[in-house]
């Protein structure tokens, strides 16, 4: 499906992008203006398509930048590596001049005084920051629908979720609203939506890249991570966006390698392991054949391919749902309508204004998670639920480090089904939480992974393959996604 005006801006790569900026055959601020008038045309919630990936544009810090650019390139200076290129940022990470809701009503109005340091890296680099994107309510959920500011739809099939919790950040990709976006996983949500809206999405490895300025979830587990339309362009974003920083102490200090230059080297001679436990029951057929193609694909270039177990498997969603919950409940207590966005007015007494907040600004899926939390931190319940849960984690973890002695990188579905319709999941949060069987046990064991398009379905729905690796090793992980990419073209 395309959408008019402008519709070259789908498949515009970033290299293209910013080798023409810098040219001099266009300019940073008519590649900005183009976007918002397709932003205007097909994405405001009353246009044609009313995508309803971007919450907030923000023009002004937007056509500063590209005059900077722009004059930068006049006088043939050598600029940065987005230089004027659109990017679109979740609406999880702090950037002045824009509110940030978090998709929730409680930050109405919040308008943060500093920057998150992935949004400073990225201008730092040239790029032009068009705005703040959707997401589920603080990027709890898989489809998008938790948002308080209404769901988005999916761009390859407008009566679909673009997945979540980033659907606004990979809907905006895929539809060609930016050329590239700043996502946050926690236990799934770049990598899914980014299968379900056929695009790339990467998780780095946990303390890659800084989380400063990312309003928090489940801080153990949440990272920053890009959306582009390519594997060479999310590599370029990653090497803009990893690194140490002063204001947090997760950031590592690992030097950050060429992701670009690494992808010129063969995959030749890698080997690469298939989890048996990530094709059983519930696996789509259509994914199933997808990504048994990609792993023809790898083969072909090259590369070996053997069975691997990650035995405690199974463990995964149920440990993620009682660490996620129970640092969520801890990390939402702040929101308490003293300091940020929203106070209920009317309320006599201190507590009640604190009770009346929280009730008139969380949506249910977050009331429920903080329930869930509090419920395994509370005293006589800790050492049975999120102690245990830790402990599990750690087995997690050892699953994928034993896998990691054998091979150079896991393949396998990102997700059990393609993207489903708008309000099919809604009523049952367990259906919807099966959802991040595939993606959570990563995020727990905190290597880095990505999905990588690798087909349709029938029904031409979008399929995402998942590429895993160990900690630190995105240069593996981003070559096995390239071939794979490569292999399609
Ligand atoms: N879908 C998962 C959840 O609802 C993951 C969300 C995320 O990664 N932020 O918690």
């Amino acid at each position: 499906m395309t959408f008019a005006p402008h519709t070259e801006l789908e498949t515009l790569s970033l290299a293209t992008a910013r080798a023409r900026v810098q040219a001099g055959t266009t300019t940073a601020a008519s590649l900005a203006e183009q976007h918002y008038e397709r932003i205007a045309a097909i994405d405001a919630p009353e246009s044609s398509v009313g995508l309803n990936s971007y919450l907030a544009l923000t023009k002004d810090r937007a056509f500063a930048q590209a005059e900077k650019i722009d004059a930068a390139a006049k006088a043939g200076n050598a600029l940065g590596p987005l230089a004027g290129v659109p990017i679109g940022i979740k609406d999880v990470l702090t950037m002045t001049g824009a509110p940030a809701t978090a998709g929730s009503k409680i930050l109405a109005g919040y308008h943060p005084p500093y920057d998150a340091t992935s949004v400073r890296k990225l201008e730092a680099a040239g790029a032009v920051l068009l705005g703040k994107l959707n997401c589920d309510e603080f990027a709890m959920g898989s489809s998008n629908e938790n948002s308080a500011y209404g769901p988005v739809k999916n761009p390859r099939a407008l009566d679909r979720v673009p997945g979540g919790s980033s659907g606004g950040s990979a809907a905006a990709v895929a539809a060609g609203l930016c050329v590239g976006s700043l996502g946050t996983d926690t236990g799934g949500s770049i990598r899914q939506p980014a299968a379900f809206c056929d695009v790339v999405g990467v998780l780095p490895t946990y303390g890659r890249v800084s989380r400063y300025g990312l309003i928090a979830f489940a801080s153990s587990l949440d990272r920053v991570g890009p959306f582009a339309r390519s594997v060479a362009d999310a590599a370029t974003l990653l090497e803009v966006l990893a690194g140490p920083d002063p204001l947090d102490a997760t950031a590592s200090e690992q030097p950050v390698a060429a992701y670009g230059e690494e992808l010129a080297k063969p995959v030749s001679g890698m080997r690469i392991g298939v989890p048996e436990e990530y094709f059983g029951e519930g696996l789509d057929p259509e994914i199933r054949a997808a990504v048994e193609k990609s792993l023809d694909d790898l083969r072909a270039a090259g590369c070996t391919v053997e069975k691997v177990s990650l035995p405690h498997t199974r463990y995964a969603v149920p440990t993620y749902y009682v660490i996620a919950t129970a640092e969520a409940s801890s990390n939402l207590s702040r929101f308490d309508g003293v300091r940020f966005g929203l106070r209920a007015p009317e309320s006599n007494t201190l507590a009640a204004m604190f009770r009346n907040s929280r009730d008139e600004g969380f949506g249910a899926e977050v009331k429920r998670r903080i329930l869930l939390g509090t419920y395994a931190l509370s005293a006589g319940y800790y050492d049975a639920y999120y102690k245990k849960a830790q402990q599990v984690r750690r087995l997690l973890a050892q699953d994928f480090l034993a896998a990691f002695d054998k091979v150079d990188a896991l393949v396998c579905p990102v997700t059990p089904t393609p993207a489903f319709k708008l309000g099919e999941k809604t009523d049952d949060p367990l259906k919807m939480y099966l959802e991040d069987i595939y993606s959570v046990a990563a995020s727990l064991a905190g290597i880095c992974g990505m999905s990588v398009p690798c087909g349709y379905t029938g029904a031409q729905l979008p399929i995402g393959v998942q590429v895993l690796a160990r900690p630190f090793n995105e240069s593996a992980m981003l070559r096995v996604g390239a071939a794979i990419e490569a292999a399609r073209r």
